[in-house]
């Protein structure tokens, strides 16, 4: 039997790190097994469905490395025997299988409108009972059924559920039965003319010859819908595995609201009274709905605006996303890696591994039942080891193209000499790749953008001491405008032997001096680097406007 998976996300968002890891373990158990994976887009729900959202998708495993066989066109992925592989795109094949269900009276139309299953809903939940379709339309004769769709009366297909038990046999989580009567007869095929997802996943798996399903734990119980439409349809069952969700380590599940969360405390911290306003100066967020959002932990911003908001705050978000994680520079091996633990373990106490190990190694029996908790400190600390391994040339290439995807004013602003100059400065140290730009943003800004504050470093090394930091800024002044060519090793010269004369051979009383001028603070790569980054003109008019600046906020002596 060849083993066949699939990976079916609903392209209404983006590819959560939960939505991944089940993409990666399909992946894995395909190709440990000379099987295939399908990708299929489930975009069946019309208003919730976007190209955008598909797009988003296929980037995110693009990315991931993690390719399939059968699909949607992508580069030389893709394509097979038993597309289309866009679930609206196969409306005739389930139409096929719908008529023929409804003529062997294994379903029927409903006419039932919201208001009456509404209030029937209501009665239920006031005599605290369960609510099931009551087969009302059942009630209709062939002839009145045949008058009202005619009529062009709307209508639901419901399946009409055997009155038996059903068991489910899950490989990852056992075996759970349900009694007869607890699934009552659900729609099939909505009113718009679409199958539910329920329908078309059940045929599209067997059409697709998917053996085994692999998929979050949330569809555990609609596993049971798909075995009685699997057996009304005389239809093979796949094996099924339920995965457990991703939790936060305390304990909430992994979701964007965790963005909100975020976002909601610094702005109550920080006292922040309205939204901020966007460049044109109309708040980003209509006032009612700020104040909602903020008295209201369930209410959630949509992503974009959150981002947005979140941008205008310097409030940075915890990746939630695939996307999330590459924006912040995480590099997809060490996330699949990450992920496949998450859930998964190869025995022997073994951590590090790349997917290729992963899809020998991955079995079913290995994949926990309990929820994993997302542990963001060592996917950090993975991160930080897989780039401390990588060489210069490596980091380089990778820091480049995450800056022209994610940091384009470094690559407008330095030239290739210097932007070499930061990476190779930055690797060691750099626990992503964003992190050179993230914590660097003072190379790109307009000189006279510089901002001082007399915070306690600046204090001491500006004004304290004899000779003043401040004095001796004064006098390097001149001493870096005469080198002629100004990369890092004249710099260095320059600076060692004008230690040596005016410092006592003491470094640390002019490079933090020189650091807080061109940077506004302590903090930068290693001085004679990042003087070389910015070159002769920024240097002197940066070191210009601090020395005026600071030198109005100086005690006097
Ligand atoms: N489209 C479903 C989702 O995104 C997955 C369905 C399945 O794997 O059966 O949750």
């Amino acid at each position: 039997m060849t083993v066949v998976t699939r990976f079916a996300p609903s392209p209404s968002g983006n590819l959560h790190v939960g939505g991944a890891r089940t993409a990666l373990y399909c992946w894995a158990f395909a190709r440990g097994r000379e099987g295939r994976l399908v990708l299929r887009i489930e975009d069946t729900d019309r208003k919730r469905s976007s190209e955008a959202s598909s797009l988003g998708f296929m980037t995110d495993l693009d990315w991931l490395g993690i390719d399939w066989d059968e699909g949607p066109v992508r580069g030389d992925q893709g394509g097979g025997d038993h597309g289309p592989y866009f679930q609206s795109e196969r409306l005739a094949i389930y139409a096929e299988h719908l008529d023929r269900l409804v003529a062997e009276g294994k379903a029927y139309h409903a006419f039932d409108t919201s208001e009456e299953l509404d209030a029937k809903r209501k009665a239920a939940r006031q005599a605290k009972e369960a609510y099931r379709y009551d087969r009302a339309a059942l009630a209709l004769t062939a002839e009145e059924v045949a008058a009202k769709l005619a009529a062009g009366e709307p209508s639901v297909i419901r399946f009409r559920t055997p009155d038996a038990a059903i068991t489910i046999v899950d490989e990852v989580l056992g075996e759970a039965t349900l009694p007869a009567g607890e699934v009552d007869d659900f729609v099939i095929r909505k009113a718009d003319g679409y199958p539910t997802y329920h329908f078309a996943v059940v045929i599209d798996d067997a059409m697709m010859g998917v053996s085994h399903v692999l998929r979050a734990q949330e569809h555990f119980n609609n596993t049971a819908k798909h075995i009685i439409l699997q057996d009304a349809l005389g239809l093979p069952r796949p094996v099924y595995g339920h995965l457990s969700l991703i939790f936060n380590p305390d304990g909430s599940k992994m979701s964007k609201r965790d963005k909100d969360k975020v976002l909601r405390t610094a702005v109550k911290e920080r006292a922040i009274e309205g939204p901020p306003a966007d460049p044109l100066g109309a708040p980003m967020v209509e006032a009612d709905v700020w104040a909602t959002w903020l008295g209201d932990k369930s209410v959630q911003l949509d992503l974009e605006t959150l981002e947005r908001v979140a941008a205008a705050l310097d409030v940075s978000l915890p990746e939630i996303n695939v996307a999330d994680f590459r924006r912040s520079g995480y590099l997809p091996e060490v996330l699949c890696n990450f992920l496949a633990l998450n859930g998964w373990s190869a025995g022997d106490d073994l951590e590090k591994f790349d997917n290729t190990f992963l899809a020998e190694r991955f079995h079913l029996d290995r994949v926990q039942k309990t929820p994993a908790k997302f542990d963001r400190d060592k996917l950090l600390a993975f991160n930080l080891d897989a780039i401390q391994e990588m060489s210069p040339d490596v980091f380089h290439d990778l820091a480049s193209a995450h800056a022209a995807e994610f940091r384009p004013e470094f690559l407008e602003r330095l030239d290739q000499g210097q932007f070499r100059i930061l990476c190779d400065a930055s690797r060691e140290r750099s626990k992503t790749l964003d992190e050179p730009f993230l914590v660097n943003g003072f190379l790109v800004s307009a000189d006279d953008e510089i901002e001082w504050a007399v915070t306690k470093p600046v204090r001491k090394a500006m004004f304290k001491g004899e000779p003043t930091g401040l004095e001796l800024l004064a006098q390097i002044r001149p001493v870096l405008e005469a080198i002629p060519s100004f990369d890092a090793v004249s710099i260095e010269t320059a600076i060692t032997a004008f230690v040596e004369a005016h410092a006592d051979g003491n470094l640390g009383r002019i490079a933090q001096p020189l650091r807080i001028a061109v940077s506004g603070g302590p903090i930068s790569p290693p001085i004679y680097d990042t003087l070389a980054i910015l070159g002769h003109a920024a240097v002197s008019s940066r070191i210009d406007r601090c020395l005026a600046v600071l030198s109005e906020l100086a005690p006097s002596k």
